[in-house]
């Protein structure tokens, strides 16, 4: 199938409005560009991450009050592993939706977002071979203007339950393999 060109009368207005929203600087971690920064580079999310990723680094040092395989080591292991993991998923965030208006974006990542959304809302994931036709149905200028519009949908949803998805990824690693070392 011929792929559709560059440029289309749409992909001007998808240009301008995709470099106005990216035009101040964004958060380090999440790189969302409708999310104010504080001093520290971060947004207000990310901040409150930051901070409690900072107590967990604290948390750490009570690791050695324990020997190695004690239960009460457990609720603390996983405690710090949630927290870096928030951090992480945040990061994570920025390199999937940061820069959007510069990222030379394919219709993958479009169909994994949409397959997202509705595993989220409807438990079943939908559009599963969609890539090519996204591909072909929109300009590249279009794609970052649809990405970034699920972004919206999935940044807020993430936000929301950050905690949560960051420990359901912990307890996956923890039975695939065991929790990282923390100390
Ligand atoms: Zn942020």
């Amino acid at each position: 199938m011929k792929r559709k060109p560059l440029r289309e009368p749409f992909d001007d207005f998808c240009l301008d409005f995709l470099d106005g929203i990216h035009r101040d600087p964004a958060c380090n971690w999440c790189k969302d560009p409708g999310k104010p920064i504080d001093r520290s580079g971060l947004c207000r999310h990310c901040y409150r991450i930051s901070l409690e990723v900072r107590r967990a680094r604290a948390m750490m040092g009570r690791l050695s009050q324990f020997p190695q395989k004690s239960p009460q080591r457990i609720p603390l292991e996983l405690e710090i592993s949630n927290r870096l993991q928030m951090e992480q998923l945040c990061r994570n965030e920025g390199e999937s939706y940061g820069d959007l208006h510069t990222k030379d974006l394919d219709g993958l990542s479009l169909e994994y977002d949409l397959q997202l959304l509705s595993q989220w809302l409807l438990g079943k994931r939908l559009f599963r071979g969609w890539a090519s036709i996204l591909d072909h149905a929109f300009s590249l200028h279009q794609r970052r203007f649809l990405s970034y519009t699920l972004s919206k949908l999935i940044r807020e949803f993430s936000r929301r339950h950050r905690k949560s998805i960051a420990m359901g990824q912990v307890m996956l690693k923890e039975i695939h393999g065991g929790l990282p070392r923390v100390d």
